[in-house]
C-alpha cells in the first residue's frame, strides 16, 4: 500500500514530538546537575522552554493533520534519554561528554527540521512548515552556541581538573 506525502508529513512529526520529549528529559537532567558552570546551565534552562514550546507547536500541527502524539515513541525517548542520564553521572567529564552529545542532539534536530520544512512545503502544508521553521531557528542558535563554547567549557574543565579539592565534572 503506497503511503502518501501526507503521511509521512505526520509520521515525522511524531518522530520529532517523541525527539522533543527526550530532549526536554535529558536537557533536564543536565541542568540539574550542572553546578560549576553557570552560563551553560542558563543556556540549557532556556533551551528547555524553548524545547516545551517546540513540543506545544508539534502537538498543535498533529492534531490539525488529524493525529495524535505517540505515548509509546515518548516513552522510549524518555527511558533513552533517562539510560544517557545515569551513563553521564558515572564520567569523570561529564560537563564535556555532556555539551559534545548537546551539541551533535541539536544538529539531529537541525536535520529533522529541515525534511520536515522540505516535506511540509511538498504537500503545500504552509502551516506547519512555518512552525518547522521558527523551531529550526532555536535549534539552530542552540546548536552555534553550544559550538561557541565547546572550546570554553573544555578550557574551564581542565582548569579545575587539575586544581585539588575543586570539583571539575559538573
Ligand atoms: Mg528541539
Ligand atoms: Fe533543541
Amino acid at each position: 500500500m503506497a503511503t502518501t506525502p501526507r503521511d509521512n508529513v505526520l509520521d515525522w512529526l511524531r518522530d520529532a514530538h517523541g525527539m522533543e520529549q527526550q530532549a526536554e528529559s535529558m536537557l533536564t537532567a543536565q541542568a540539574e546537575r550542572l553546578e560549576n558552570y553557570p552560563d551553560l546551565r542558563a543556556r540549557i534552562q532556556q533551551h528547555i522552554e524553548e524545547t516545551r514550546w517546540q513540543q506545544q507547536q508539534l502537538e498543535a500541527c498533529i492534531s490539525r493533520l488529524g493525529g495524535s502524539t505517540s505515548t509509546v515513541k515518548d516513552l522510549t525517548g524518555k527511558l533513552m534519554a533517562f539510560g544517557q542520564g545515569i551513563v553521564g553521572m558515572t564520567m569523570t567529564d561529564e560537563v564535556v561528554k555532556g555539551a559534545l552529545s548537546g551539541y551533535v542532539f541539536e544538529n539531529m534536530e537541525i536535520a529533522s527540521y529541515t525534511i520536515l520544512i522540505a516535506a511540509a512545503e511538498a504537500v503545500g502544508d504552509t502551516a506547519t512548515r512555518d512552525t518547522c521553521a521558527a523551531i529550526l531557528n532555536q535549534e539552530v542558535a542552540m546548536a552555534r552556541w553550544l559550538l561557541e563554547h565547546l572550546g570554553p567549557v573544555t578550557e574551564t574543565f581542565l582548569l579545575r581538573d587539575q586544581t585539588p579539592g575543586v570539583q571539575a565534572k559538573r
